[in-house]
């Protein structure tokens, strides 16, 4: 956020709850106007100092502080305050000239912990859904492969199931794309509270989520699946978003590694399968896809 003010960011030695409180224009008191001119100040007399403003004047126990701003090639973006030599003695040009020296090195620190945020999020927007925050379909891909690759090495299963929403062109047509919208953030919620840690859920597309079972055998995938579409069935802040029109219910596939699939493209595939034959059976239900039958 960019507010074009100073606010306190970090500081030592002060009586915190004054300084805390206050945030300067540019321009404005000692710092702002460091800021603004992007000029250090070094004052040895703040009483007689023509340079500091009447009523600008800081509560400093001693009248000598120095006020050097904090730059990026031509670029302020703040100011370092340093005031009450600890000796008692008025600041000297050295102490200016070191402390100018120390800005430079926390302004580059500064520049690299705004880009490693900026990264940061980056990161998180290229891997997750916006609407849902869950992971997107690309990262789930990713995902799953990894997960195929560890089930190979030691030999333990892997479950996926997909689910996805019953009638949901009936509940867009009645309440419109954003009601639409609002059941799916929902919806992404009750997945998120509902799987377990090991577990990961993404948004595979429209109304479709998927979900990683890591070292979950199909029966106990099973088991967790027939929950899952008990819970939504029984989520309160769903079904009040829903009060019009029959209950929302979801149905759902599932496929397991190595059992049904050799790789992670016909192990989506058969879980999709799985879900298609759930539609069929008269959705609100999980079907298993077991050697290319049903169950
Ligand atoms: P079925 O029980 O067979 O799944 O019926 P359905 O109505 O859910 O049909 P289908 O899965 O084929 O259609 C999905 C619908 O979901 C189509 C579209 O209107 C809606 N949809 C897909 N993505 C979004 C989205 O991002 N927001 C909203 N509001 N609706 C979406
Ligand atoms: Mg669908
Ligand atoms: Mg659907």
């Amino acid at each position: 956020e960019f507010k074009n003010e100073l606010s306190v960011k970090a500081m030592k030695g002060i009586n915190r709850p004054i300084y805390e409180m206050f945030n300067l224009k540019p321009g404005e008191g000692i710092a702002g106007s460091v800021y603004q001119t992007g000029v250090p100040l070094l004052v040895q007399d703040l009483a007689h100092d023509p340079r500091v403003h009447q009523g600008a004047k800081p509560r400093y126990r001693t009248p000598s502080f120095l006020s050097v701003p904090l730059k990026l090639r031509n670029r302020t973006i703040g100011v370092i305050n340093l005031a009450d030599k600890i000796t008692g003695e008025v600041f000297s040009e050295e102490d200016l000239q070191l402390l100018q020296a120390i800005g430079s090195y926390i302004s580059i620190a500064i520049e690299r912990s705004e880009l490693y945020e900026k990264t940061e999020e980056l990161k998180r927007i290229s891997i997750t859904d916006a609407l849902t925050g869950l992971l997107n379909r690309r990262y789930f891909q990713e995902l799953l492969t990894e997960e195929i690759e560890r089930s190979r090495r030691h030999p333990i299963p892997v479950s996926l199931i997909i689910v996805d929403i019953d009638n949901f062109k009936g509940f867009n047509d009645t309440y419109g794309h954003l009601g639409g919208d609002e059941i799916l953030i929902l919806l992404g919620q009750a997945l998120r509270n509902y799987i377990r840690a090991i577990d990961v859920a993404a948004r595979y597309g429209g109304e479709e989520f998927t979900i990683i079972l890591p070292q979950t055998s199909k029966e106990d995938a099973r088991i967790i699946a027939e929950r899952l579409c008990k819970e939504i069935e029984r989520n309160e802040s769903l079904q009040k978003k829903y009060s019009d029109l029959a209950h929302l219910t979801v149905s759902v596939g599932l496929a397991t590694f190595p059992d049904d699939a050799e790789t992670f493209e016909e192990l989506i595939r058969n879980a999709d399968r799985a879900l298609y034959q759930a539609k069929l059976q008269g959705k609100n239900r999980v079907v298993t896809f077991s050697n290319g039958l049903f169950s």
